[in-house]
């Protein structure tokens, strides 16, 4: 356990370098978690307040199910009730959030209408399960709440409704997307944000509405 514990956290602090790197995790935003044992849950988690470009093994904690660090010092990321609730209904191995420009405007310009609606984008492909550019991406928006108990409750409620969601994002706040591995998590994180900025950049260059592509719910 001591052995996976350490290769997990230095490949959560090397994801926090890529993603600082590209601007999506800027200040001490962000959290990523990676499950170490599901029964009973172990999670590794980010230290509340790091920066996720200089991350070190010494700024991931391990938790249990209700938040309680058993390994490592400080206090896990205020927004650890959302990674419990993600694993547990998606019985994801890895949940990362970051902070993007692009998540955060497109949060808020689709809010009302509930989530971004993408298709036809070749990038889609490398969401877990899709084949096809083709393919219709819903990327639901929540509303931002600083009670995280009453957020995870919404969380919880989401996901039940989109089964198969790869990402929602949270109003002027940011994205959450999950895998089955942590190398699966990272490239989620990088297929959304380079979809989120692709379809962000067309809205605001006029190329192309947000309206134009039809919500899922009607
Ligand atoms: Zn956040």
């Amino acid at each position: 356990m001591t052995s996976s514990f350490h290769d997990v956290a230095q490949k959560l602090a090397e994801a926090g370098r890529r993603f600082d790197a590209r601007g999506w995790v800027l200040g001490t935003s962000g959290n990523f978690s990676a499950v170490l044992a599901h029964m009973p849950l172990r999670l590794a988690i980010t230290r509340s307040g790091t920066h996720k470009g200089e991350l070190t093994a010494a700024d991931i904690l391990e938790i249990g199910d209700e938040g309680i660090v058993v390994r490592g010092d400080g206090v896990p990321s205020a927004e650890t009730r959302l990674h419990i609730e993600i694993v547990a209904a998606r019985r994801a191995a890895a949940v990362l959030h970051t902070h993007s420009v692009w998540s955060t405007f497109l949060s808020d310009r689709c809010g009302d209408r509930g989530g971004v609606a993408i298709e036809g984008y070749e990038m889609l492909k490398g969401l877990s399960g899709v084949t096809t550019h083709e393919h219709r991406e819903w990327i639901p928006v929540l509303e931002n709440d600083q009670n995280m108990g009453r957020l995870g409750g919404v969380v919880r409620e989401l996901l039940a409704e989109w089964p198969t969601c790869h990402a929602f994002l949270l109003r002027r706040h940011g994205m959450y997307t999950w895998g089955a591995t942590l190398a699966e998590a990272i490239r989620h994180v990088e297929i959304v944000e380079f979809l989120l900025e692709s379809v962000g950049r067309a809205e605001y260059s006029g190329l192309a509405k947000v309206e134009e592509v039809a919500p899922w719910r009607s």
